[in-house]
């Protein structure tokens, strides 16, 4: 069977690759530790394609989740005659749909430019006043790094925001002189997130994988996400097929035994 062209948007599967260390998959006791999660992401789908089965654990697990988007995705659409604001009010829509899914109601979108996105100290802005109005103990996020072995992991948008997102969470959501306007204007206190999980890793497992989520008591409401994507996955015939294959690869990947989902994150320590 023919691979889908995948969506413009979507964050490929991890490839097949042996860490040196297999990680275990986190418990329900580290899972519980982490009570309220923000996700900053581009585009309406990503979470969804990086990280919804990992989403739908955590809140099983008793997290209350944010989720951020930089973009209202109104360049998400293959109709040039299409308009942007119709595109946008429609993806943020099937965004609110997917995040239901998965347990997710405080679903929140920038309006910074869909294909365009700079991390802009605007944007940086923006980016600290969500952290410090959430105050989350995790932010997940999307890879900094350009995957060169798939492009499609690697959307400028995605760079751009998780550039920003790094820099919103050290130092500027923390520091009181930074966007000064936040405080003084709007009384929000500095807050420093402790820890940030990157999702969509690429192929160079070993050094970086530092969180496996085992998804696969989940992986139903994560297909059932990515379908609330219809202006996106409708035309996915083998979405499901996909999605479980993904899940599968990445567990083999992480070590975890056949017949598990996992999506895998790098965690990074930002206390
Ligand atoms: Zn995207």
């Amino acid at each position: 069977m023919a691979e889908p062209e995948p969506p413009r948007s979507n964050v490929p599967p991890t490839t097949v690759g042996t860490p040196a260390e297999p990680v275990a998959a986190l418990d329900a006791e580290a899972l519980a530790r982490h009570d309220t999660v923000l996700v900053i992401c581009a585009h309406p789908d990503d979470v969804d394609f990086g990280a919804a089965g990992t989403v739908a654990t955590l809140v099983a697990a008793g997290a209350s989740v944010t989720y951020c988007m930089v973009t209202q995705g109104q360049a998400g659409s293959s109709d040039p005659h299409a308009k942007p604001a119709d595109i946008a009010e429609l993806r943020m829509a099937e965004q609110r749909a997917a995040a239901a899914e998965v347990g997710v109601s405080d679903v929140r979108f920038l309006d910074h430019s869909d294909g365009a996105v700079v991390a802009s100290i605007e944007l940086r802005s923006d980016l600290s006043r969500v952290i410090r109005q959430v105050r989350p103990g995790l932010v997940i996020t999307q890879p900094t790094e350009r995957n060169l072995e798939r492009i499609y992991a690697s959307h400028p948008d995605h760079l751009a925001t998780a550039e920003a997102a790094m820099a919103a969470v050290y130092p500027d959501a923390r520091n009181a002189h930074a966007h000064r306007g936040l405080l003084d204007d709007e009384g929000l206190e500095p807050w420093s997130v402790p820890e940030v999980w990157m999702m969509g890793l690429g192929t160079d497992l070993s050094p970086k994988v530092s969180v496996v989520i085992d998804t696969t008591d989940v992986i139903d409401r994560k297909v059932a996400a990515l379908r609330a994507h219809q202006s996106q996955t409708a035309a996915m015939e083998d979405l499901d097929d996909m999605i479980r294959g993904w899940g599968a690869m990445t567990a083999a990947a992480a070590g975890l035994p056949e017949g598990r989902t996992a999506e895998l994150f790098r965690r990074i320590d930002t206390r």
